[in-house]
C-alpha cells in the first residue's frame, strides 16, 4: 500500500510499504478515506519528536471504513465508518480510568509517532473499541477530520483547562488550525471577548471571519500593551498559548490578569523563563495537557447539530498520491495561506 514515511530529519517519501495486520485481539484495520496533516508531523520532521524514528507512516487524524476487525472487537464490525483518534485508549489502565487517555499505558499518542499513523491506504489501531468513534449515518466526513485532533486539543487544553467562562476575557496566541479550533470552541461558553493575536494578517483576518472580537498584530513586538489596552488595562482572564515557543508562552505571562489562567497547548521544543519575580501575588494558574480526547463524543453532537463548523479551517484539497505537494502547501503557510490541508485516500 501507498504511505508517507518519515526517514529522519528533513526527509520523507511516499513509497510502497506493507499493508497492516491485526496483531492483537483488540486492533482493528481501518481502511483510511481522509486524512490529514498536523503542526506536530512539522516538529517530527525537524526531528523535535524522538519517540518518532525512521521508517515510520506518519499521520493521526483522519476517517474511514473499519476492514477488519480482531476477536475481542466489540462496537465496531467490518464496513462501518469510523473517526480515528489521534489518541489510542485502552480504557482500563489507571490513566484511562481517570479519563486521562492521553497518558494510556498501552496507548496515548501512539499514532505515527511510535506505530505506523494514518498518512496511508490502510492503518491499524490499537484498542479499537476506545480509539474509534462510530460516523453518523449522513455526517460531512471532511468536517470530522478535524475531530480526530484539532478540535479537542483546542478545547480541552485551551478552552476547558484555560477556564473559559460567560463574559469572560479570553486572548489566543497563535492563529494557526490550533489556535483557531481554540477560538471556536470557546464560544461555546459565550465570553465577553476574544483577542486573537499573531503575526500574519491573513490568519487574523480569518480569525475575525470565525468569531474574534479583536485582532492584535504581534510583528511590532507591543502586543502585551495592545491587550492591556483592550482590557482597561487587566489583561485576560485566559490566555490561550497555541504556539509553542518563549516569545508567546512570555506573552501570555505578560497579558493574564489577576485570578487568571494561562493553558498552554503549544508543544514546545525549548525551555522557557517562568516570571515568577511578577507572578507570584497574580493567583494565576498555569496549566498543560496532552490532548486525552474525552470531548470527542460531545464535539461529534455539535458538529452535527450544526453548532460547530470546522470545514472552514479546511483550506486546499490533496489526494494521497501528492502528499508531497500537501506538506510543502501545509509546511509554508505564510505564502500559501493553509490552514487544514484535506488529503484524499
Ligand atoms: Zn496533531
Ligand atoms: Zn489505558
Amino acid at each position: 500500500m501507498r504511505a508517507l514515511v518519515y526517514l529522519g530529519p528533513g526527509k520523507k517519501d511516499l513509497r510502497d510499504v506493507p499493508k497492516p495486520k491485526l496483531d492483537a485481539p483488540t486492533d482493528a484495520i481501518v481502511k483510511v478515506t481522509r486524512t490529514t496533516i498536523c503542526g506536530t508531523d512539522l516538529h517530527i520532521l525537524k526531528g523535535d519528536v524522538a519517540t518518532c524514528q525512521p521508517g515510520r507512516v506518519l499521520g493521526h487524524e483522519g476517517v474511514g471504513v473499519v476492514e477488519s476487525v480482531g476477536p475481542g472487537v466489540a462496537t465496531f464490525k467490518p464496513g462501518d465508518r469510523v473517526l480515528i483518534s489521534c489518541i489510542s485508549a485502552c480504557g482500563r489502565c489507571d490513566a484511562c480510568r481517570k479519563g486521562m487517555y492521553s497518558h494510556c499505558a498501552t496507548g496515548g499518542w501512539i499514532l505515527g509517532n511510535s506505530i505506523d499513523g494514518t498518512q496511508a491506504e490502510f492503518v491499524r489501531i490499537p484498542h479499537a473499541d476506545t480509539s474509534l468513534h462510530r460516523i453518523p449515518a449522513g455526517a460531512d466526513e471532511e468536517a470530522l477530520v478535524m475531530l480526530s485532533d484539532i478540535l479537542p486539543t483546542g478545547f480541552e487544553c485551551g478552552v476547558q483547562n484555560g477556564k473559559v467562562a460567560p463574559g469572560s476575557t479570553v486572548a489566543i496566541v497563535g492563529s494557526g488550525p490550533i489556535g483557531l479550533a481554540a477560538l471556536l470552541t470557546a464560544q461555546f461558553y459565550s465570553p465577553s471577548e476574544i483577542i486573537m493575536i499573531d503575526l500574519d494578517d491573513n490568519r487574523l483576518e480569518v480569525a475575525k471571519s470565525f468569531g474574534a472580537t479583536q485582532l492584535v498584530n504581534s510583528a511590532d513586538g507591543h502586543a502585551a500593551e495592545a491587550v492591556k489596552k483592550l482590557t482597561a488595562g487587566r489583561g485576560v482572564d485566559t490566555a490561550i498559548e497555541a504556539v509553542g515557543i518563549p516569545a508567546t508562552f512570555n506573552l501570555c505571562e505578560d497579558i493574564v490578569a489577576a485570578g487568571g489562567t494561562i493553558a498552554n497547548i503549544g508543544v514546545h521544543g525549548v525551555k522557557v523563563d517562568l516570571h515568577l519575580e511578577r507572578l507570584w501575588s497574580q493567583n494565576v494558574t498555569i496549566t498543560t495537557r496532552l490532548v486525552d480526547t474525552v470531548s470527542t463524543p460531545m464535539l461529534l453532537k455539535t458538529v452535527q447539530s450544526k453548532k460547530l463548523d470546522p470545514k472552514r479551517l479546511i483550506t486546499h484539497r490533496f489526494r494521497l498520491d501528492d502528499i508531497v505537494d500537501a506538506y510543502a502547501t501545509f509546511g509554508n503557510a505564510a505564502s500559501t495561506k493553509a490552514l487544514k490541508v484535506m488529503i484524499e485516500v
